[in-house]
């Protein structure tokens, strides 16, 4: 029997970690796939107080190695249900604790288009520090309007070819900043008011269909990096804990669910704000939350 069970390692669940090892409780961390969660695709991190820059991934493998440190056991293991008794299966096991902090984070939102699942790895890509480097010299597009995909553009003009930034609608939410960097690429074409509407290719991206105004126009590329955003995955606790019409767990107050001893922390809840201050400020709330609580 553990004390708290962590489902997901990312930037939330690992500081989560960090404070209940501090705290000597005896906790396991469950990830699905590589630690550090969505900033691990961060080329740079920027805004977090007190780093001025550091490379996405170089932040997580910091964090993992810290929690590592302090002994925290971290399963690679795919947590496929919770119970209200705080019982948690894996695909290779069952295990419980006095309490769960449910921290998995957001997959990557999808396009929906033709052909874009039967490419992905093929030229469809959903990380561009991950595969920007198998474009090098290559023309390549990225899609959406936010941070993400700004940064991603940034990143991909360093080493492709040509950049087409493709945006559905006339301005970016991403910062102003970002934009004004890009501006200054000769390499980088803005394409706004534009929807992606087809993938073509057999065994890779060939081109895409993009609709601009009502007008078709087709663009070749060899490379397409979608950056439109992430949607929650918490379907697996829907019978354990409140989710929202979004699909986030609610959190009333900020790390507490609607079941009692299970907490959630980072981008899985309904939050305004998904950034990693947001995040690792969740992951040591609910943490020390969860320690008071079972202590009560
Ligand atoms: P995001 O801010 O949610 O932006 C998603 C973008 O994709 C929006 O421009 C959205 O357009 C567009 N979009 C959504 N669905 C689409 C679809 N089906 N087809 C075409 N376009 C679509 O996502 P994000 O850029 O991944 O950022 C997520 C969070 O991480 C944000 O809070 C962001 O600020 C943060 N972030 C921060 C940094 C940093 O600070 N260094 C870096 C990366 C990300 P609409 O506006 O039309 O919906």
């Amino acid at each position: 029997m553990y004390d708290i069970i962590i489902v997901g390692a990312g930037p939330a669940g690992l500081t989560a970690a960090l404070y209940a090892a501090r705290a000597n409780k005896k906790i396991v961390v469950f990830e699905a796939n590589v630690p550090g969660g969505q900033i691990v695709n961060a080329h740079m991190v920027s805004n977090y107080p007190g780093v001025k820059s550091m490379s996405g991934s170089d932040f997580a493998t910091n964090l993992y190695n810290q929690v590592i440190d302090y002994g925290v056991e971290v399963k690679f293991e795919t947590v496929l249900s919770i119970d209200e008794n705080k019982n948690v299966t894996t695909d290779k096991g069952s295990y419980s604790a006095k309490a769960i902090i449910l921290a998995p984070g957001v997959d990557n939102r999808k396009l929906r288009i033709e052909n874009e699942d039967k490419l992905i790895g093929k030229g469809v890509s959903y990380c561009a520090t991950c595969d920007g480097n198998f474009y090098k010299g290559k023309d390549v597009a990225v899609i959406g309007g936010g941070n993400t995909a700004l940064e991603d553009v940034l990143y991909l003009s360093d080493i492709c070819s040509k950049v087409y930034l493709i945006h559905r609608r006339d301005s970016f939410k991403g910062a102003e900043l970002t934009l004004e960097e890009i501006k200054k690429k000769n390499n980088v074409e803005i394409i706004l008011n534009s929807s992606v509407t087809k993938i073509n290719g057999i065994e890779k991206v060939e081109s895409i269909v993009i609709n601009n105004l009502d007008q078709e126009q087709i663009i070749n590329i060899d490379g397409l990096f979608v950056a439109i955003g992430h949607e929650p995955k918490n379907i697996m606790f829907k019978n354990v804990v409140d989710i929202d019409d979004k699909g986030y767990i609610v959190s009333n107050d900020g790390v507490h669910t609607s079941k009692k001893g299970i907490y959630v922390a980072g981008d899985a809840r309904d939050k305004i704000l998904r950034q990693l201050t947001t995040a690792v400020s969740d992951g040591s709330i609910a943490a020390t939350v969860a320690i008071k609580e079972m202590e009560n």
